[in-house]
């Protein structure tokens, strides 16, 4: 994909985490890795929803700024991690998803056995990593450890992270983690209230 069209489509998942409500705030961050081996990552310190695409500044694998004006995001190490953990990766998404991190602080993992797997967008679980300190290596080296096996993983009192082949991939994971925290919550609420259904 062109740089100009991978500018676009971070700003594209950015603003729709905003408009969701999956971040809030200047919260969370996206990046896309190139055709020349550098990463664009969403800047620090801006809301999702008025970012624009010249903002995204462009950094090498070794944590190096190769363009842009902006300070690259505070979590760009969770991003150089998980390329280095994922050859196979081309974008990563890190998030602050209510539902999800509710259930992470209170030590309930989020199901993938509840719908159909065709409707998983690859989630076959949802590990949760250690906490760590925001922006520093120690996180980022917990998160790209639990992403060698997963396409996605929870940050113990922090967030999400998430990685594709796309910046929607990416994204389109972050959402799903949301919706199956949401329904993990939803039925251990209405198992107390239903006549007791089978699980
Ligand atoms: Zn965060």
């Amino acid at each position: 994909m062109k740089d100009g069209n991978l500018r676009d489509e971070l700003v594209k998942v950015s603003r729709l985490a905003q408009e969701r409500g999956l971040i809030v705030a200047t919260d969370g961050n996206a990046s896309a890795l190139t055709d020349r081996g550098t990463v664009l990552i969403t800047p620090s310190g801006i809301r999702k929803d008025i970012l624009r695409p010249a903002q995204v500044v462009e950094m090498d694998l070794s944590g190096r700024l190769v363009a842009g004006r902006l300070r690259p995001s505070s979590e760009f190490r969770l991003h150089l991690a998980a390329y280095r953990a994922r050859p196979d990766v081309r974008s990563v998404i890190h998030l602050h998803p209510c539902i999800s991190v509710a259930l992470a602080i209170a030590g309930v993992r989020v199901r993938t056995d509840m719908v159909p797997r065709e409707t998983l967008c690859g989630l076959a679980k949802v590990p949760v990593v250690r906490f760590a300190p925001p922006g520093s290596v120690a996180l980022a080296t917990a998160a790209a450890r639990a992403l060698r096996s997963s396409v996605g993983a929870l940050l113990d009192r922090h967030g999400s992270v998430t990685v594709g082949l796309n910046p929607v991939e990416a994204y389109n994971r972050a959402e799903k983690i949301e919706q199956l925290a949401a329904l993990t919550l939803l039925t251990l609420v209405t198992s107390n209230v239903g006549p007791g259904r089978r699980r």
